[in-house]
């Protein structure tokens, strides 16, 4: 498979994601290839070739937000102009149009890219009730790649805006369910590079000396190092080195002042997302 990261919103602080999926590159005129989160159609047309621009037949979201969905009108507007197959997979409450070829994914849903990639709808509510996961396998080259949009940041995760900590525990280990014995296949693709500010949080509130946790130190000097890290780590990378998958790590339990090992993991998760919240 092929995924293109594209930079929106980078000048303006948003740091998001919006990413094309093909089983190809460039992407095949006669094979399904999405959008997903296309959110600034300005600044993806600049990054996207003629080529790749015509070959979209799938506008997806990861969930309503204006940052992900902002752009839908806009490339259903392309799409119908060119007379592509194309469909809208995202949420009611997304600003799409024509609302008759919404596509709501249920949770495990497949769809396909072609003969050899499937797609897998991962149901995530938190951030937002409406919040999907979508995780893809090319059969073909065995490889595996999950898009998280606001659920699951590298070494972070989204802020509850329209859920509880038990939520977001449930939703992550949901992920981590569907991809039981594939942790350290599936890259993660997040809808923020949101690592080197969820790093600094990291490092001054849970593991605060060098050698307290090995994978996120050298998660910190790639951070150090690179802009764009999307793509650069698997789940169970943050397994190792992400607090809110963390949540019985001593060291995060010391953060939220738990020494003692008396709260549950959906306390410490609301705890510790807190915690992020005013740092
Ligand atoms: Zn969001």
């Amino acid at each position: 498979m092929q995924i293109k990261a594209l930079k929106m919103r980078w000048a303006s602080g948003g740091v998001n994601y919006s990413y094309l999926l093909s089983k190809l590159a460039p992407p095949s005129m006669n094979a399904p290839n999405w959008i997903i989160d296309p959110a600034e159609p300005l600044e993806l047309k600049e990054q996207l070739t003629a080529n790749e621009l015509q070959s979209i037949t799938t506008i997806v979201n990861t969930h309503h937000h204006y940052d992900h969905a902002g752009g839908n009108i806009v490339f259903a507007g392309l799409l119908t102009e060119r007379k592509n197959p194309g469909f809208i997979i995202g949420s009611s409450l997304s600003q799409t149009i024509p609302t008759s070829e919404i596509r709501q994914p249920s949770d495990g849903q497949i769809f396909h890219l072609g003969e050899k990639v499937t797609v897998e709808s991962i149901r995530t509510p938190c951030h937002t009730q409406d919040s999907v996961c979508y995780l893809v396998n090319d059969s073909e080259l065995n490889e595996y790649a999950i898009f998280t949009g606001d659920t699951l940041f590298t070494a972070g995760c989204g802020r509850f805006f329209e859920g509880t900590g038990y939520e977001m525990f449930s939703s992550l280990n949901h992920i981590l369910e569907r991809t039981k014995c594939i942790w350290d296949k599936v890259k993660v693709y997040p809808g923020h590079e949101y690592t080197k500010s969820n790093v600094k949080f990291v490092r001054n509130k849970v593991w605060k000396n060098i050698g307290d946790n090995e994978a996120f130190d050298k998660l910190e000097s790639l951070a150090n190092k690179n802009e764009v890290l999307t793509g650069m780590f698997t789940l169970q990378d943050e397994l190792n080195f992400n607090p809110f998958m963390r949540l019985n790590d001593p060291f995060v339990r010391k953060a939220v002042g738990d020494s003692e090992n008396l709260l549950s993991e959906e306390e410490v998760m609301t705890k510790l997302r807190k915690l992020k919240d005013s740092f």
